[in-house]
């Protein structure tokens, strides 16, 4: 019975990830032509990260891309896995310039309306006292 359950519960662990995977393959290509938002590309890095399949299928996917890209281009001397690699480095890049700028403004935000609540609670003080 114990063993079943266990079973039961591998089978669904690894239906599940299929299911990610499924859905991180249909990213691939939107990942290399930079059509995912941001929210897409974090999910998308995050998978790759922890998932080799999925990774050499973007390895396969670039390679095939920048391929026809430096046909069309008629460049030679182009390192391809460098360049996925930096690829996705600028991505990881981007993500942490949007969480910074994020971050700021969320903290300027607060600050300016802690400084508008003193402000106010001064000027109520000039009136009233
Ligand atoms: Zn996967």
């Amino acid at each position: 019975m114990e063993f079943c359950s266990y079973i039961y519960k591998k089978d669904k662990e690894t239906h599940k990830k299929e299911e990610d995977c499924n859905k991180c393959i249909k990213m691939v290509l939107p990942y290399i032509r930079g059509e995912l938002d941001n929210d897409q590309t974090e999910v998308f890095l995050e998978h790759i990260k922890n998932c080799t399949s999925c990774r050499e299928e973007l390895d396969i996917y670039y390679t095939v891309e920048a391929g026809i890209k430096q046909l069309d281009e008629k460049k030679g001397d182009f390192n391809i896995a460098g360049s996925l690699h930096e690829y996705i480095n600028r991505s990881y890049y981007k993500l942490r310039m949007i969480k910074l700028v994020k971050i700021l403004y969320y903290s300027l935000n607060t600050l300016v309306v802690t400084s508008l609540i003193i402000m106010l609670f001064l000027q109520f003080r000039i009136w009233f006292y």
